[in-house]
């Protein structure tokens, strides 16, 4: 499943590939819905007008004009990916016509993505409860430690939480925890705010490094094959149980924690 820093690197492309602003000048819809219904007609409201900016909330991408914007989610398995003439695949759902000849095509499997006409990202009901941006100067330690002030559940579960700060799935959580000296079982609540200061650090020096690895390697966005799934950051924890720890030696441990595997080194991480 792409997650943030993937997400990120697609705004990017697809920033790159409009920044002349392009005119929106058909959208094609080849099925009604994904995983939830496309509203057309709303969607095609937007016909007519330049794409002014291309940006993202968690891992909601925004394709804005003037009179609003597309709203869309990659899901497991969604990719965009210029599609010249002839290029026509399998699983593609949409295509979007801009001036210029230039044509957008959304190809997704699996089909949990997700597409929308958004006016306002403060009143969209898929954005409007959204957490603090983890790559945002107003995520703090402050601000972590503020919000999870009286919450039992194990520190690792609460990261995840959406509301809590966006986008750190469970490959990250697990990873700046290691980086930060944290076991993920601890309780949210008695995370102290010196250490919720270092795990901040953490999460945006992991984010930040995976956003650039990623950049790197799709950076033909315009011919990417549309493969997704997860950068090759390398993992100092996660998917290593049994394995020896990097720093330490001693054998990383894995178990089940909301729901989710989580690898923790029980000799560097408290
Ligand atoms: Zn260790």
């Amino acid at each position: 499943m792409p997650e943030l820093p993937e997400v990120e690197v697609v705004r990017q492309g697809l920033q790159e590939i409009l920044k002349e602003q392009p005119v929106l000048e058909k959208v094609e819809l080849m099925r009604p819905d994904l995983r939830e219904p496309i509203p057309a007609k709303k969607i095609r409201t937007l016909v007519g007008e330049k794409v002014l900016s291309v940006d993202r909330r968690a891992k909601y991408l925004l394709l804005w004009t003037a009179r609003g914007g597309m709203l869309s989610h990659l899901g497991m398995t969604g990719t965009w990916r210029v599609a010249v003439p002839g290029d026509e695949r399998l699983h593609d759902h949409i295509y979007l016509h801009f001036s210029g000849g230039l044509r957008l095509a959304y190809r997704d499997p699996r089909r949990f993505g997700y597409f929308d006409f958004i006016a306002d990202p403060l009143t969209h009901p898929k954005l409007k409860e959204l957490g603090p941006e983890p790559l945002l100067a107003t995520f703090t330690g402050q601000s972590l430690w503020e919000s999870l002030r009286g919450k039992e559940v194990a520190l690792k579960v609460a990261l995840m939480d959406q509301k809590v700060v966006v986008g750190v799935g469970n490959i990250y959580a697990s990873e700046a925890l290691f980086a930060a000296g944290i076991k993920p079982s601890l309780a949210a609540k008695s995370l102290s705010k010196e250490r919720a200061e270092v795990l901040v650090g953490e999460i945006k020096k992991i984010l930040t490094r995976s956003i650039e690895q990623g950049g790197s390697s799709i950076s033909d966005f315009a011919q990417a094959s549309g493969e997704s799934g997860y950068f090759q950051i390398t993992f100092r924890v996660y998917g290593r149980e049994d394995e020896d720890c990097l720093q330490c030696g001693k054998r990383i441990r894995a178990k089940v924690l909301g729901g989710r595997n989580t690898f923790w080194c029980p000799h560097c991480q408290k």
